[in-house]
């Protein structure tokens, strides 16, 4: 119980906020316990600024936290806005870049028991991208497909930027894993045209057809491609020879004139329409 009380005219300083703050905290001491004190400084208080100072507490702490991708992407200096729409994409989430890691580190045990092993990292590391592509955008895999048809993006500049954001973080680790890859240096980069290539090959074909067919025939074409010309040749890298690294630099240049030729002509995108 307490048997003293705050002087009412050192209650009105506090309201005022005009006393020191070792002053403040001893009077805040009281005042959670004594209700009669509480009672004489409500009237005292400026409602306005309580207000805005409680919705200050409120907006901090209802404030969704940024994933680590949206986080980079805004330290990037991309749009909060564009940011988050970006990062909610299904494949830039923490667990759909585990499961790409994993699958790499399994393609690293498979290269330990040889040339053919290798084959395998270099046969999947390019579709790690499209798959990410493919569940980047879409109707059927994206919970906030609505989210953003309603925002003011054209899917197809939606679409451009988290496939760029999927192609970066894959690269990245397929990169750093590649390092680990026990096979000459020119084996251990010759995923990556071909990673781009496919990768422009699924955006292309996304335009005219839903992400995940597009990815699905592209994989399938990469993945035959690869295996006949092992068999054909006997040697496992032969997909990956100057051949196929021209043949594949002329599918991404391709896909990409493809890309700007169908963006330029088409400002309305037609996928918009149900
Ligand atoms: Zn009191």
């Amino acid at each position: 119980m307490n048997t003293w009380h705050i002087e009412p005219s050192l209650l009105d300083r506090y309201a005022e906020g005009r006393v020191p703050a070792s002053a403040a905290a001893s009077i805040e001491a009281h005042l959670l316990g004594c209700a009669g004190c509480r009672a004489v400084l409500a009237p005292a208080a400026d409602a306005d600024r309580l207000e805005a100072i409680w919705r200050g507490v409120t907006e901090r702490v209802d404030a969704p936290r940024p994933t680590p991708v949206e986080w980079i992407l805004l330290r990037l200096g991309i749009g909060d806005g564009t940011a988050r729409l970006v990062a909610s994409a299904p494949s830039l989430t923490v667990s759909w870049l585990t499961s790409v890691m994993l699958a790499l580190g399994f393609a690293l045990l498979a290269a330990d028991s040889g040339p053919r092993g290798a084959l395998v990292f270099l046969a999947l590391a390019p579709i790690l991208p499209v798959a990410g592509v493919a569940a980047a955008y879409g109707r059927e895999v994206d919970p906030t497909y609505d989210v953003g048809l309603a925002a003011p993006y054209s899917t197809f500049r939606l679409l451009l930027l988290r496939s760029s954001a999927v192609l970066v973080s894959t690269l990245l680790l397929a990169g750093l894993a590649a390092l680990l890859l026990p096979v000459a240096p020119w084996v251990a980069t010759a995923w990556l045209l071909p990673s781009l290539a496919l990768t422009g090959a699924t955006l292309a074909a996304s335009t005219r057809m839903d992400a995940a067919w597009a990815a699905g025939g592209v994989v399938v074409f990469w993945l035959s491609a690869v295996f006949s010309a092992y068999r054909s040749s006997g040697a496992p890298y032969a997909a990956f020879g100057m051949s196929g690294q021209l043949l594949c630099a002329g599918v991404l240049m391709f896909s990409l004139a493809l890309l700007a030729a169908r963006h330029h002509n088409s400002p309305l995108d037609l996928r918009r329409i149900p």
